[in-house]
């Protein structure tokens, strides 16, 4: 018989084996501190919660590109709203819906960039890129 180990989160006893908990071998019983149940639960949560964040930040992305293509009192406007690009998504859920489910990008910490400078905001044309390179693309265009 396997000695029972003690969920760190729930505190209930198991059977000290895979079947209960997940193996962690950076962890000295070489399995993870919380039960499966709980674990499940801790990573169920912070997917969301980085979903959420990712939604946030996409927002954020969202309202600056509307303002630089039609605020003319932005400063970069003429860039943008100046020379004509445009943001041809209908909503920021189709926005939301096309880096998410179609592009299938990674934008944690990244910035949207066109792929064609003088194309608009759309299907086929958005990437995100470092800002680094972000800052680079603008020397060159300059
Ligand atoms: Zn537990």
């Amino acid at each position: 018989m396997q000695d029972n180990k003690r969920c760190g989160k729930c505190k209930k006893p198991y059977p000290a084996t895979v079947e209960y908990f997940y193996r962690d071998r950076s962890r000295i019983d070489g399995m993870t501190r919380q039960c499966k149940t709980c674990k499940r639960e801790v990573v169920n949560k912070m997917y969301k919660e980085q979903s959420k964040s990712i939604k946030g930040r996409l927002r954020v992305i969202w309202k600056q590109m509307l303002q630089r293509c039609s605020n003319p009192r932005r400063k970069d406007y003429k860039y943008y709203g100046e020379r004509g690009i445009k943001v041809n998504f209908d909503s920021f859920e189709d926005f939301l819906t096309h880096i998410l489910n179609e592009l299938k990008t990674e934008t944690r910490g990244l910035d949207i960039d066109r792929v064609d400078t003088n194309g608009h905001y759309e299907r086929g044309n958005i990437r995100f890129i470092t800002h680094a390179e972000n800052m680079k693309n603008r020397r060159v265009n300059k």
